[in-house]
């Protein structure tokens, strides 16, 4: 299970290492503890500090409480996540565009394409599923 953190600078320099790719969940705390996710993002650059950099961004926003994160070791597994979890979540997510196929590279949403399970409306980060 992933851990959920304050969505504050401190605790973003605390718990992210600098030059990361990868996902994040922005959201706000549920009563039972698990994120309920409002906005999904991703990093896809190791340089200007990638994934921190993007959190921080987002910390002095202010606009999310709490968030969760998860490294990826390549683009292509970043970009499949993302896809993954914008056919999951959109219903509730704030920021409703698809996500772009990365630069320079011909990725395209594996998703789009496929049925997905409809989930309830109330699907939360946590759990098994970001496993
Ligand atoms: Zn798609």
């Amino acid at each position: 299970m992933k851990e959920i953190h304050a969505l504050t600078r401190d605790e973003v320099i605390e718990t992210v290492a600098k030059h990361l790719i990868g996902n994040y969940w922005l959201g706000y705390l549920e009563p039972g503890g698990n994120l309920h996710v409002k906005w999904i993002g991703r990093s896809l650059k190791w340089d200007k500090n990638g994934l921190q950099k993007r959190l921080l961004d987002h910390a002095s926003e202010g606009k999310y409480t709490h968030f969760t994160f998860r490294k990826a070791s390549s683009v292509t597994e970043a970009y499949n996540i993302e896809c993954r979890e914008y056919h999951i979540l959109r219903d509730q997510l704030d920021n409703i565009r698809h996500p772009d196929s990365p630069r320079l590279l011909n990725y395209s949403c594996e998703y789009c394409n496929h049925h997905l399970r409809p989930f309830g409306r109330s699907f939360t980060a946590g759990g098994a599923v970001h496993g």
